[in-house]
């Protein structure tokens, strides 16, 4: 740790301070910036040297904008304290910052494991351009735990994670994959959206890469799209060459965004967590819905693991409703006005959205239609109230 990064951590007396403190200091530096508390948004392509010398030599802190701004070193360094990695790197978007991560250890005849899980894009990525590559991915089913060692082989190159999963919530056993990867020198690569930087703490369970898709709760107002690859000594030379290579690099404006959203992180959060537990408790009690996966409801399947390991749970899961048409779903999620339907999650709004999870690898059934709630910073009062005019339409649509 440089010493920056170590006044980032700690206070003036050494002492380590609390992640909601720390959110509030890291990413910023008034005495750089005539006294104005927030770093400011430095946009730039050109950087100018001043000598003939300098410029051969590269010889200034700032060289190019692609190379990054204050903005974007800020929140750089921000995220690779706050996740416990040595290095970060920014991205346009969660989905390029995946790729990028990818495409540091792909090569003909390399061997990728990927949970039947994973976020439908990145299975997307590596079923089309991976496979040009020549990289072979096997998918494996998220709850494999120490029994992935059986599907690792010499030409292991990379272990994916995602926990939990995208849709379905499976929780994975984090340090049992790095054990059996770093065993025969593979990579365990995780993306770490859920939990965010805060409530999981990737380098601490045996990750080599962090993956963040900011757009979600880091960003948290749906207004900007951002991604972030945080990395450990081992896995930076290969994760900055490929990045670099690919000329990567995000917007000093959007990272001012994702500074500012930083801010707010930890109490946002803690209200998402809050309020996502008492609704999926609401509804476990409905008598529409079949069952709740949320890793934070004793009983649930990843229940277990998720206290062993994380932090605390973000406002994300999904719901299994009893047997219902496609006409009956329909009345009910046309007509609620506190949850809107679309894409991303992690802002400030309510979301609900129904989905059919792609597997290979496992078999997912369902009784019923399947929903992935995001609870946003409304009143859950208002919410369930959504929710209970939504049921009754569901109830006498046929
Ligand atoms: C949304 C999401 C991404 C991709 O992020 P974008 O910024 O939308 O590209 C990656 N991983 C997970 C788990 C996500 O939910």
């Amino acid at each position: 740790m440089s010493t920056q990064d170590e006044s980032m951590a700690n206070g003036r007396r050494g002492e380590r301070l609390s992640p909601q403190t720390q959110v509030t200091i890291v990413g910023r530096d008034p005495a750089k910036a005539y006294g104005f508390v927030n770093t400011p948004v430095y946009r730039g392509s050109t950087v100018l040297f001043p000598t003939v010398k300098a410029f051969a030599t590269y010889d200034q802190e700032y060289t190019y904008g692609r190379q990054g701004t204050p903005t974007t070193r800020a929140l750089a360094e921000a995220l690779a304290h706050l996740e416990g990695g040595v290095k970060s790197h920014l991205t346009p978007s969660g989905l390029s910052a995946i790729t990028t991560a990818l495409l540091s250890f792909a090569a003909p005849g390399a061997h990728f494991l990927v949970p039947d899980s994973v976020y439908q894009p990145t299975r997307r990525f590596c079923d089309s351009a991976l496979k040009r590559l020549g990289v072979e991915v096997e998918y494996y089913d998220p709850l494999i735990g120490e029994d992935i060692r059986h599907r690792i082989r010499p030409a292991t190159r990379v272990v994916f994670a995602e926990s939990p999963g995208s849709l379905t919530f499976e929780v994975q056993d984090i340090p049992a994959l790095g054990r059996a990867a770093h065993e025969t020198g593979a990579f365990l690569v995780i993306d770490n959206t859920w939990a965010t930087p805060l409530y999981f703490k990737p380098f601490d369970h045996g990750a080599d890469v962090s993956i963040q898709a900011l757009t979600k709760y880091v960003v948290g107002h749906a207004d900007a799209m951002l991604g972030a690859i945080i990395v450990n000594d081992r896995a930076a030379p290969l994760v900055d060459a490929c990045y670099r290579e690919l000329g990567q690099c995000a917007s000093p404006d959007d990272c001012y965004l994702a500074l500012r959203g930083l801010r707010s992180l930890a109490v946002r959060l803690k209200q998402h967590w809050q309020a996502g537990v008492e609704m999926a408790l609401w509804l476990q009690s409905r008598p529409e819905v079949a069952r709740v996966i949320h890793p934070a409801l004793p009983g649930d399947l990843g229940h277990e693991l998720w206290r062993r390991d994380f932090l605390g749970a973000s406002g994300l899961f999904a719901v299994v409703l009893k047997p219902a048409t496609d006409h009956a779903l329909a009345a009910m999620l046309n007509g609620l006005e506190r949850f809107g339907m679309g894409y991303s999650w992690g802002g400030f709004e309510s979301l609900a959205t129904p989905f059919t999870p792609t597997r290979t690898a496992t078999r997912w059934s369902a009784e019923g239609p399947a929903l992935r709630l995001h609870i946003g910073l409304e009143d859950t009062e208002d919410l369930k109230a959504d929710l209970t005019e939504g049921f009754a339409r569901l109830r006498t649509a046929t």
